[in-house]
């Protein structure tokens, strides 16, 4: 038997909806797929799932949940790595990855107009051939939702130089529990007039409503990218080449580190000759013209000084470069499939502490850990490679030490992820209770009932 209240909210939303709304128990598939994304939080028991193709049908849905009282979660691609999209019991999933139209580009504005489904790396192709780039990458962005990124704020390799989703958010249409419609934000660079509404919602993993469309500024794509994999004795070693770099005065666009760990895991599955070494670092230079980036890379490669370096000599080079640091974490979860991964970020000066502390809690919990990504951003994957749910358990009281390291150095416990179920733990380390209280009266501002999303992240 169905709760009451479910039992009503799908009497009310069959008629419109059809085949597009489904009762989880009866079909396991979807069951499975929705109730995990691709962090190690538990999977979930979400009751019921609605598939919407428009900003209408998700206000009805939104509107008949608030009538009933059934919480909702706003799902993109499910490729969240903090358990954002998890449902709880008796939960709807609002699957918004059907919603996956580039609705207009306009290159002289240099904006595009998309639905949230639309995945990441899409929009990049697109936005290429008319000249342009949208400039956000995350690892997976073959497979993610701008929908996802906005919500969760997502960054990537080039956000060093590019900045992460928050930068090209110019406005939003939004669908609070209730159904209410919002449109807010504009379609030009600049706008001061009243508060700044589309930057609440970035970031706010699901809380606050459902994104139902979005206007992204797009930038001029650079004529010349230059591509190279600096190898060096160790991770610290790649670290001391990263601030060299900033010092010297060159602005990559692409700074990331590899250690030991993610390259012994990648290495079979990579498709050029990747020289072996302790540690990596995957550097790019972009700029007006070719020639502008080579010499950009000359410079980068004099200040960094590394044991190797190899430069792509073309763009299938280049792209199976950037492909091997994509496929780490994949690489990584094969081997170890307990694995936890966090995202640690913190001022880049503190970069060489950080691996330090990573090591520490390494041996600490008596578990092997490997560090990796944003090393530009001062911003780390690190990873505790566990093969078991016991192993798991021993990173607990480490990585919540690691946590209260960062946040004291002026850091945070998620630099890209987001909070979600995984990072709830941290929650009393990340926020003073008075800042914690006004996000929670925030949230109650747009969902008095608390509908969307209830217990993630920062809500109740
Ligand atoms: C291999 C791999 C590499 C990754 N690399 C990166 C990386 O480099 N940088 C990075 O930032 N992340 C990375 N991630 C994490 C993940 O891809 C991002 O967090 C991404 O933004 C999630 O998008 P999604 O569409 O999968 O969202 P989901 O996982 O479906 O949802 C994530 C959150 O967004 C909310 N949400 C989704 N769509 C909407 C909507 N339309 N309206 C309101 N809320 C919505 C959900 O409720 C949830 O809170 C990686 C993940 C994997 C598996």
């Amino acid at each position: 038997m169905r709760p009451v209240a479910l039992e009503n909210l799908m009497c009310r939303l069959a008629p419109q909806f059809g085949e597009r709304l489904i009762d989880l128990r009866e079909a396991p598939e979807q069951q499975r797929r929705v109730n995990q994304d691709a962090s190690h939080a538990p999977p979930g028991d979400g009751a019921a799932l609605v598939l919407p193709k428009s900003t209408a049908e998700v206000s009805a849905v939104a509107a008949a949940a608030q009538e009933f009282g059934v919480p909702m979660v706003p799902r993109g691609a499910g490729t969240g790595k903090a358990g954002a999209c998890i449902p709880a019991t008796g939960n709807l999933v609002v699957d918004l990855g059907g919603m996956r139209q580039l609705l207009s580009l306009r290159p002289a504005d240099q904006f595009a107009v998309v639905q949230p489904g639309l995945i990441t790396e899409q929009l990049d192709l697109a936005a290429g051939a008319a000249g342009l780039m949208y400039p956000p990458d995350p690892a997976s962005w073959s497979t993610c939702s701008l929908g996802g990124n906005i919500a969760t704020n997502a960054g990537g390799p080039r956000a060093v130089k590019y900045g992460v989703t928050a930068r090209y958010v110019w406005g939003l249409e939004v669908v609070l529990a209730g159904g209410e419609v919002v449109r807010m934000g504009r379609q030009c660079l600049k706008g001061v007039a009243g508060l700044a509404m589309a930057p609440l919602w970035v970031g706010s993993e699901g809380t606050l409503g459902l994104i139902t469309e979005a206007t992204l500024h797009l930038v001029p794509a650079p004529r010349g990218v230059q591509t190279a994999w600096l190898s060096f004795a160790s991770p610290a070693a790649a670290s001391a080449a990263g601030s060299r770099i900033f010092a010297g005065g060159i602005m990559p666009r692409m700074l990331e580190l590899l250690d030991d760990p993610a390259l012994t895991a990648v290495r079979p599955a990579v498709g050029w000759p990747m020289p072996t070494s302790a540690a990596a670092l995957l550097v790019e230079t972009d700029a007006h013209d070719m020639e502008a980036a080579r010499r950009q890379m000359e410079r980068l490669c004099e200040l960094a000084a590394p044991d190797g370096a190899q430069l792509a000599s073309d763009g299938a080079t280049a792209e199976a470069m950037r492909q091997t640091r994509r496929l780490v974490s994949s690489s990584l979860k094969a081997l170890y499939p307990q694995k936890v991964s966090d995202d640690i970020a913190v001022p880049r000066s503190r970069m060489p502490d950080l691996l330090e502390q990573a090591q520490a809690c390494s041996r600490a919990a008596g578990i092997g850990a490997s560090a990796y990504g944003h090393m530009g951003d001062g911003n780390l994957h690190v990873n505790f490679l566990c093969r078991t749910v016991e192993e798991r358990q021993r990173t607990v009281e480490v990585r919540q030490a690691l946590y209260r390291w960062a946040v004291a150095q002026g850091g945070t416990v998620s630099g890209e992820h987001g909070l979600g179920l995984t990072k709830r733990a941290a929650l009393d380390i990340e926020f003073r209770p008075e800042s914690l209280r006004l996000q929670r009266r925030i949230k109650k501002l747009f969902d008095p009932h608390n509908l969307l999303n209830p217990g993630k992240s920062y809500a109740e």
